[in-house]
C-alpha cells in the first residue's frame, strides 16, 4: 500500500516507523498510509530550511517572484490531478475541488506581487542631510500547520507568501488527507525552489510539537481547530515565537423580514451544504426575524432540500460529498440526536441517508433543524457537518446579541433590503468577516482573512497584507553622511 511520506531537502522521504490509515470517504475504504513523523525527521526538515536560509534571504525578491509564477502555471496545468486527489481523499466534489484550487491559486497571484509588496517606506530629510527608512527582513525558518478541510488551499494561504518574503518553511498537513498538499509542494519544487526552502512533515502531535519548541523556528501560522488552536498559540508564544492560529467557527445568518426569502434559502443552501459544511465558513445557524419570517424560511427550505444530492466525490452531480471519517459521521450524528433530545424539532433529517454503491461511504444528508435556542449543546458547539439550524428571534438587536454572545467570531451575514440596517449590522457586530447578502464572505487573497473572539488567536490575519507583517520583521534604518571636514560637536539631548 501507498505510504505518503515527507519532502525534506528536495527530496521525497518516509521514515514509515508509525503510520495512519488514509481512507477513501466516499467508499469507506482504508486508500494509504499516512507516514508519521519522528522527533528526528522533523529536526532534520528544520535543519534543511534552516541551511537554506541565508541564500534565499539574499534571493532578490523578484527572482523569487519568479518561482511563483511558474508555480501557479504548473497549479493551472494539474489542476485535475490535484482535484481528483482532494476528491479522493477529502470526498469533494470536482467543482467544489476546483473552486478550493482556484481560491489557492489567487493567493500564488498576490505573493507573485513580492518586490512591491517588500518595497518597505522611506522619507527623505527626516533631520539635515539624515534620511530613514523602515525595511520589512525575512524571519528565518517558519512553520505552517493545516486542517484537513482544505488541504490545497489552506497551506497556500501560508507559503507562498512567507516563501517569497523570504523564509524558509517547514509545513504539518493534516494527516487525513496529505496526497494533494505533498503533490502541490513538489510542483513548487519543480517550478525551481531551492531544495530545503520548502519542506513538508506529515505526521500528528509529536511532530507538531516539535515545530512549537524548536528555538530554530521564528513563527507558527496554524488553522484548525479552537482547542488545538488555542494549544498552539500558547506554547508558540511561550517558546518564544510569533504565532496567529486560526480557529473554529460557528457562523449566524440573520433573515430579516423584508429579505428577497428565495434568494436567501438558494444562498443559504450552498453556504450551509456546500462541501458537507466541513467549512469555518460554513453558515451553520440562520436567524429569523418575525414568526412570519421563519416559517417562510423553513417551509422553503424544506421544499429545496428536497432535490439536494449526497453522494460520492466521482459523480459531478452531487451537491456534496461524505465528511471526513466515520467517527466525524458519528459525531455529526450525535448532534442532530442531541438538537432533537434538547427539544429541537428536525424538520429534514439528514441522518444514515442511502447512497447508493457507496454503503461505506461517511455520508450525512443535509438536515435542518427548527427552534433551537441558545443554551442547546447543539447550538453552542461547531457541529462541521451539513447541518443548518435555524433560531427565531423577534428584533434584529435580538439577533445580534445572539451573536455578539457566541464564543466564535469567523464570518456572519445579513439577508436584507434595508441598507441602514445593513449598515449598522456591519458597524457593530463582533465578527470578522462580514457579509451583506453574500453567505460567504471570504476575503480575496489581497484582502486578510481572520475571525475574531475564539476564531482567531493572534493579532494578525491569514494572507493578503497581514501575511507580509507577519512573515518579516520590521528594520528601521536612519542614516547621514556627513561631509568631509565637518565634524559636530556633543549632544546630550534630542534635537528640539
Ligand atoms: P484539527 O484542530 O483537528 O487539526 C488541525 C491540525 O492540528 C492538523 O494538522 C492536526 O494534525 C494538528 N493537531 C491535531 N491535534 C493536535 C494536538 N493535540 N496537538 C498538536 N497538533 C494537533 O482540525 P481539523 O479537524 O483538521 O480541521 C477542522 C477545524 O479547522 C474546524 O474546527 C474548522 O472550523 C477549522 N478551520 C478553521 C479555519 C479558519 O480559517 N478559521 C479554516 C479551516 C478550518
Amino acid at each position: 500500500m501507498t505510504v505518503v511520506g515527507h519532502l525534506i531537502n528536495g527530496e521525497m522521504r518516509s521514515d514509515a516507523v508509525r503510520t495512519q490509515p488514509v481512507y477513501n470517504p466516499s467508499t469507506g475504504e482504508e486508500s494509504k498510509q499516512v507516514a508519521l513523523a519522528s522527533v528526528a525527521t522533523v529536526e532534520e526538515a528544520i535543519a534543511a530550511a534552516e541551511q537554506a536560509f541565508p541564500a534565499w534571504r539574499n534571493t532578490p525578491p523578484a527572482k523569487r517572484a519568479q518561482v511563483m509564477y511558474r508555480f501557479k502555471a504548473l497549479l493551472e496545468e494539474h489542476a485535475d490531478k490535484i482535484c481528483q486527489l482532494i476528491g479522493e481523499e477529502h470526498g469533494k466534489i470536482a467543482h467544489d475541488a476546483a473552486g478550493e484550487l482556484q481560491r489557492g491559486i489567487e493567493n500564488v497571484e498576490y505573493a507573485c506581487g513580492a518586490p512591491e509588496l517588500l518595497k518597505g517606506e522611506h522619507s527623505r530629510n527626516v533631520g539635515p542631510g539624515i534620511d530613514s527608512w523602515s525595511e520589512f527582513q525575512p524571519l528565518g525558518v517558519v512553520a505552517g500547520i493545516t486542517p484537513f478541510n482544505f488541504p490545497a488551499m489552506v497551506p497556500l494561504w501560508m507559503y507562498p507568501m512567507a516563501i517569497v518574503c523570504g523564509n524558509t518553511f517547514v509545513l504539518k498537513p493534516s494527516e487525513r488527507d496529505p496526497s494533494s498538499t505533498m503533490f502541490i509542494a513538489q510542483l513548487l519544487q519543480e517550478a525551481g525552489l531551492p531544495n530545503g526552502v520548502i519542506n513538508v512533515v506529515n505526521g500528528d502531535k509529536e511532530a507538531v510539537d516539535v515545530l512549537l519548541t524548536d528555538s530554530r523556528i521564528k513563527a507558527v501560522s496554524f488553522v484548525g481547530s479552537t482547542p488545538i488552536a488555542e494549544y498552539i498559540y500558547s506554547t508558540a508564544n511561550a517558546n518564544g515565537k510569533r504565532c496567529q492560529a486560526l480557529g473554529g467557527a460557528k457562523n449566524h445568518a440573520i433573515v430579516m423580514p423584508d429579505a428577497d426569502m428565495d434568494n436567501a434559502v438558494n444562498q443559504l443552501l450552498g453556504a450551509a451544504f456546500g462541501s458537507s459544511g466541513e467549512r469555518c465558513m460554513a453558515l451553520s445557524v440562520a436567524v429569523a426575524v418575525g414568526d412570519a419570517a421563519a416559517d417562510a424560511l423553513v417551509s422553503k427550505m424544506r421544499i429545496a432540500m428536497e432535490s439536494l444530492k449526497v453522494g460520492a466525490y466521482s459523480n459531478p452531480d452531487n451537491d456534496f460529498g461524505p465528511v471526513i471519517t466515520q467517527a466525524h459521521q458519528l459525531k455529526v450524528n450525535g448532534y442532530i440526536d442531541s438538537a432533537e433530545a434538547d427539544g429541537a424539532k428536525v424538520v429534514v433529517d439528514g441522518r444514515n441517508p442511502s447512497v447508493e454503491g457507496f454503503d461505506g461511504g461517511f455520508f450525512v444528508g443535509a438536515t435542518l433543524i427548527d427552534a433551537v435556542t441558545a443554551d442547546m449543546q447543539s447550538y453552542k458547539e461547531e457541529i462541521f457537518g451539513p447541518v443548518l439550524q435555524v433560531v427565531r428571534v423577534n428584533t434584529m438587536e435580538e439577533a445580534m446579541q445572539l451573536i455578539n454572545d457566541h464564543e466564535y467570531g469567523n464570518g456572519t451575514c445579513i439577508f436584507t433590503r434595508d441598507g441602514e440596517a445593513a449598515r449598522y449590522f456591519s458597524d457593530n457586530i463582533q465578527v470578522g468577516m462580514v457579509g451583506i447578502n453574500v453567505p460567504l464572505p471570504v476575503p480575496v487573497s489581497y484582502h486578510s482573512f481572520g475571525g475574531w473572539k475564539r476564531s482567531l488567536f493572534g493579532d494578525l490575519h491569514a494572507y493578503g497584507p497581514d501575511a507580509v507583517r507577519f512573515y518579516t520583521k520590521r528594520k528601521t534604518i536612519t542614516q547621514r553622511w556627513p561631509s568631509s571636514g565637518v565634524r559636530e560637536g556633543v549632544s546630550f539631548s534630542f534635537p528640539s
